[in-house]
């Protein structure tokens, strides 16, 4: 006999957060961290050079919503050259 599967009682209440990174491209040195620690991988490398000559994250293109306000982004990037806005709807 198949179980029931379990649900939340309050499933149809529950949202995904969402957040909006800001960059100081003036701040980051290209050191990716930021990127690669992203667990929804909407951070990319501009192909822009800030004043310094580094390149400087951007976020994806069609991904504008899938940003979680994690804050990792901010939380690794040792210029303080990143922060995230939480998104209310
Ligand atoms: S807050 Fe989280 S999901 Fe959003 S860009 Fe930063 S690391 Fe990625
Ligand atoms: S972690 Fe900071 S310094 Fe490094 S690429 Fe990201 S914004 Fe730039």
């Amino acid at each position: 006999m198949q179980r029931a599967g379990r649900k939340l009682l309050n499933a149809d209440k529950l949202t995904v957060p969402c957040g909006r990174p800001v960059v100081l491209k003036e701040r980051c040195k290209g050191c990716r961290l930021c990127v690669e620690y992203c667990p929804k991988q909407v951070l990319e490398m501009s192909k822009d050079f800030n004043e310094k000559g580094y390149h400087y994250p951007q976020l994806k293109q069609g991904q504008e919503k899938d940003c979680i306000n994690c804050g990792y982004c901010q939380e690794v990037c040792p210029d303080f050259a990143i922060y995230v806005e939480k998104v209310t709807s």
